[in-house]
């Protein structure tokens, strides 16, 4: 569609960033247009207006800039999963593997009421880890995952497959 076009035009690619071979899909032009902003975050919260969404859980970074809009959108609150050590008071963390090594991310451990709804918000669905992560993470919180909305989702690298018990939604796949 329209908006969809729209939304695409204002992704950029970035060759050899963070490391050579790879491309990075850059969405800064994306928030500097209004237009695309706007569309954006309809898209990300469109599959879930009928869902009751409690909770909107962003991932950093660039899940708190599309997770909060989103969380107004749907009428919910919002809620950050963080990089490990950012996070105040008392926390739950979840490890995951990397090409190399491995990432920890956090959520406190009494953000989300026990059996509420809760959506994931990201912008780029690479090799689903994150968002694996991210899952086990609110669920282990007592959260009910609802779903998992992204911008755009790298299909080739197959993300999806590490999440196949998640509405995963995707405005854009590669
Ligand atoms: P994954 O864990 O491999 O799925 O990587 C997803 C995480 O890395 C998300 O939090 C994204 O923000 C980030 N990411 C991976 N690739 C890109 C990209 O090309 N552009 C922007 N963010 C990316």
């Amino acid at each position: 569609t329209d908006l969809i076009a729209l939304i695409d035009r204002h992704v950029r690619d970035i060759p050899d960033y963070p490391q050579p071979g790879v491309v990075f899909k850059d969405i800064t032009p994306l928030l500097g247009d209004h237009a695309a902003l706007t569309a954006t975050v309809r898209g990300l919260a469109d599959p879930f207006r009928d869902e009751r969404i409690d909770y909107v859980v962003g991932l950093e970074a660039r899940g708190f800039i599309f997770g909060t809009p989103v969380a107004l959108e749907l009428g919910a609150g919002f809620v950050p999963l963080r990089k490990a050590g950012k996070l105040p008071a008392r926390t739950l963390s979840q490890s995951y593997d990397l090409e190399y090594g491995t990432a920890t991310v956090e959520i406190h451990a009494d953000a989300i009421t026990p059996g509420s709804r809760v959506l994931i918000v990201d912008d780029v669905l690479a090799t689903g880890g994150t968002g694996h992560a991210a899952v086990e993470l609110v669920r282990r919180a007592g959260g009910n995952v609802v779903g998992l909305s992204v911008l755009m989702e790298l299909g080739f690298l197959k993300g999806r497959e590490r999440l196949p018990d998640v509405e995963l939604r995707a405005l854009i796949a590669l």
